[in-house]
């Protein structure tokens, strides 16, 4: 039976422990009783969630922790190891410009692509928003302001370049490592053979992390079922009754945007790939961004699908994914465009086409800025709500609204975010002659 298990492509194992993880939470979210114990009434809702954190949420956090603890060793030793290889600093110019095109250019696809799903489906229409506690208020504005410090990517672009380097690599932060990282591979170009040491030191050291994220994603299936199980168990479906049209309009464009604009339009025709391949290498990255919600924490599971599974050389997969991470999010700029038609909807506003133009333009901006955790994009979301007109303080009640119900959400957005940003990496990849199309065909065998 484990073997029979355990000889099943991972792709298939993380999917089993998602449906497992959602089947298991929804049993124990809609089949605990409540309490009927006179000193400690709960409701069953409650008494689930209490479960929910005691018997899920540990497994799912150590997984989580696991893969989280590879994002700074893998930038580090892939990116080091993959510019040397490269061979020529002249190179990464153009890689950058390609990258940052593309993404533009897959973002702004994906807002107008929500724009025009919330047309359609008119998700805002008849809900009425004024119905969160004055606690639920409080909390939530606590937390947009620490999304506010986190993101703000436009206004940071100094921050990029770590004053002290080691510190960077020690808060996790991504982009500095990414530039440091960088400078590091140049400057191992340059000095050519007296550095030789130190390239086959980082060489070496990229061989050994990624085996280390290889064994850590054997535990996948177990900790995306696990993370399925707890937000099931503590949250339940209930964005369904609330906000279902919105879900479904989230849901609806994501899907268009991963199958039709990056499988049909970027991998099979513009890439000339097969587009089987591409969705089971991506799969195992899906899963997890799917349970986790961040697509920073998915990053190492991203890069080794790109790597292992796409035939994705290191040099591209080290940069494009991490910056992806980063700034890349079309699944985050969908949602804020529909965000902002929800609540013109929801208060009778009627917008003009300027007024649409701006929406995509600042939901391309926060998307770039909104850092890669659970409920960043909602919690940036009044910059894009005040271009149709809504006030802050209207802001606050739409966000602590759909706040309580936006992991739901959040899954789908971060799954395409993660999509998204594996497009991309082979595109540029591609270009630049650094795709081996021979591992991403012989996907389909596995
Ligand atoms: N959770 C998303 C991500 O990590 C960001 C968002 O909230 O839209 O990609």
């Amino acid at each position: 039976m484990f073997k029979s298990w355990q000889a099943l492509t991972l792709w298939k194992r993380v999917l089993v422990g998602l449906v497992l993880g959602l089947g298991l939470g929804l049993a124990v979210r809609y089949g605990t009783p409540e309490s009927v114990n006179a000193d400690s009434a709960r409701s069953g809702f409650e008494r689930a969630a209490a479960i929910g954190d005691t018997w899920f949420k540990p497994f799912g956090d150590a997984f989580v922790r696991l893969i989280k603890m590879l994002i700074i060793p893998l930038i580090v030793t892939t990116l080091v190891s993959g510019v040397t290889a490269m061979g020529d600093p002249k190179k990464l110019g153009s890689l950058g410009a390609r990258t940052i095109g593309l993404y533009m250019l897959t973002t702004l696809f994906a807002v107008s692509l929500g724009l025009a799903m919330g047309t359609l489906i008119k998700p805002g229409v008849g809900v009425e928003y004024n119905t969160a506690s004055a606690e639920d208020l409080a909390s939530v504005t606590g937390k947009m302001a620490a999304a506010e410090e986190a993101g703000g990517f436009v206004d940071r672009l100094l921050d990029i370049i770590p004053s002290n380097p080691v510190a960077a690599l020690s808060d996790g932060q991504v982009l500095p490592t990414i530039f440091f990282s960088l400078m590091i591979g140049i400057g191992i170009l340059f000095v050519g053979k007296a550095a030789d040491p130190v390239r086959h030191f980082f060489d070496s050291a990229a061989e050994v992390v990624m085996r280390v994220t290889m064994m850590v994603m054997e535990l996948a299936p177990y900790g995306v079922c696990a993370l399925m199980a707890w937000v099931m168990a503590t949250k339940g479906i209930e964005v369904l009754s609330n906000l279902l049209w919105l879900a479904i309009a989230l849901y609806a464009a994501c899907v268009f945007q991963i199958i039709f604009v990056y499988g049909f339009m970027i991998v099979r025709l513009f890439l000339g790939l097969p587009l089987k391949q591409f969705f089971r290498g991506i799969a195992d990255a899906q899963g997890v961004a799917f349970s986790t919600a961040s697509s920073s924490a998915t990053l190492p599971v991203t890069i080794s699908c790109a790597e292992t599974n796409l035939g994705v050389d290191k040099s591209v997969a080290g940069s494009v994914l991490p910056l992806g991470a980063t700034i890349n999010m079309d699944g985050t700029a969908i949602y804020l465009g529909l965000v902002a038609l929800f609540a013109a909807q929801a208060d009778g506003l009627q917008l003009d086409m300027s007024q649409y133009v701006m929406v995509a333009m600042t939901a391309t901006l926060v998307s770039i800025g909104a850092a890669g955790i659970p409920s960043a994009g909602l919690l940036l979301a009044a910059t894009v709500l005040n271009v149709v007109g809504i006030s802050p303080e209207q802001s606050l009640l739409i966000i602590a609204f759909i706040f309580p119900f936006d992991r739901l959400l959040d899954m789908m957005r971060t799954l395409t975010n993660v999509s998204g940003d594996i497009a991309v990496a082979c595109t540029v990849a591609k270009w630049e002659g650094e795709l081996n199309e021979e591992v991403f065909r012989n996907e389909a065998e596995v």
